[in-house]
Parts: C-alpha cells; structure tokens; sequence
C-alpha cells in the first residue's frame, strides 16, 4: 500500500483495518485508476473488488478536498449534484459498499445508497443532503433519476460494480437509460466476476 502514494488520511486507515498488502486486482486497478484512466477489471468473488474502486475514489475525494456546500439549500442545482456515483445489483450490495466507504472515507465525503423496497421519499429526503458520492441498485437509481431529487450531469466517476450480476438481474435497459443521463466526460470503471459478450458490449 505505500507503494501507492496514498495521501497519509487513507494510508492510515488502511493501516488501521490491518491488510498487510493489496489484493492482485488492487494492485492491478488502483495506479491506473489513480491516473484516471477507465477500466474494465476482471476477478474472482472476494478478491477485493470493493476496495479496488473506492480507494481511488476516496483518494480523489481527500486530494480535491470535497466539502460539503455551506447553505446547501442556497446552492445551484447543479453545484449540490453527486461526483461519483456507483451501480450496484441489490440492495444488500449496495449497503455493504456504503459501509465500506463509510469505514475509509472522511467523514465530510457524503454518501447515501438507494435501493428498491423502501418509500421512495426516505430517498428523496436523503438526496436533500446533497450526498457526493450515491451508490445505489439501476432500477430505483433510475426512478429518483427520473425526478428533481438527483442529477446525475455532474458525475465524473462512475463504477458499475459486479456487472454480471446486475446483467443477470435484467437491468442492462436500466443501465443504458442511466448511462444517457450522465456526462460523456467522465472517468468509467467496470468491476465483473466473469466476462460474457454481453457484458463487453456494454464495456464497449
Ligand atoms: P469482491 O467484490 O471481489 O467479491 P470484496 O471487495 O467484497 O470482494 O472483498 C472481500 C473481502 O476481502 C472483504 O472482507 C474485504 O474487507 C477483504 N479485503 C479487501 N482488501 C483486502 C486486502 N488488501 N487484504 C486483505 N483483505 C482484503
Ligand atoms: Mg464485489
């Protein structure tokens, strides 16, 4: 890990959760992720995907000194819209991949998941707190994407994460309509267990 040059706030709380090194994929993923280069990265369940993409994007986020708006509600639409925003297949995912980013991130990089199976205006009341980075399931991103609660144009990075699954769940047309919604300016990373054709014909 200090071969990745980390700012000293992550390489402290990766000291702090005890990992000795990175993963293969880690080590493969986060130099170039770190350089903003897109990816499409391929490995094995628990081999630490999880950490592969939010490590690069915490680091961002420490770099850049995201801070939360002051009078959130004084600001332009536009300037309260998340940064980062990370698709997941299910609502359990979704969670963990918060917690996960909870645990590494500092406290003034905000988050929220959103996901299907609870009232839709918990999230829109969440959203209110203008969260910078929104993981969340496509078919529910899709349904607060589609009203005044979120913008996605001011997404510079996006991760689709455990793409097989969220394909196995039948959410490619989700995918393709959140995509259309997000600047084509931005950084991408795509996170699979297994590459089928279908899942490079979204990659491409
Ligand atoms: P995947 O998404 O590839 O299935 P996860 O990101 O969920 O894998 O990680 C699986 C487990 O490995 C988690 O418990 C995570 O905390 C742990 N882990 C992540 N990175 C490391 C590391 N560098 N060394 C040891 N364990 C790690
Ligand atoms: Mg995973």
């Amino acid at each position: 890990f200090a071969e990745l040059s980390l700012s000293s706030f992550l390489a402290d709380r990766l000291q702090q959760a005890g990992f000795a090194a990175p993963t293969p994929i880690q080590s493969a993923a986060i130099p170039l992720a770190l350089e903003g280069r897109d990816l499409l990265a391929q490995a094995k369940t628990g081999s630490g995907k999880t950490l592969a993409f939010l490590i690069p994007l915490i680091e961002r986020a420490v770099k850049e000194g995201w801070k939360p708006a002051p009078h959130a509600s004084a600001q332009a639409a536009s300037s309260r819209a998340p940064r980062a925003l990370v698709l997941a297949p299910t609502r359990e995912l979704a969670l963990q991949i918060e917690m996960e980013l909870r645990k590494y991130a500092p406290p003034a990089v905000t988050s929220l998941a959103v996901y299907g199976g609870v009232p839709i205006e918990r999230h829109y009341r969440a959203l209110r707190q203008s969260p910078m980075i929104v993981i969340g399931t496509p078919g529910r991103l899709l349904d607060v994407a589609g009203t005044r609660h979120l913008d996605l144009r001011g997404i510079e990075y996006l991760v689709m994460d455990e793409a097989d699954q969220m394909l196995d769940r039948g959410f490619l047309r989700d995918i393709q309509r959140i995509l259309q919604l997000l600047p084509t300016q931005r950084q991408t990373m795509l996170f699979s267990a297994t590459f089928s054709p279908e899942i490079l014909t979204l990659a491409q």
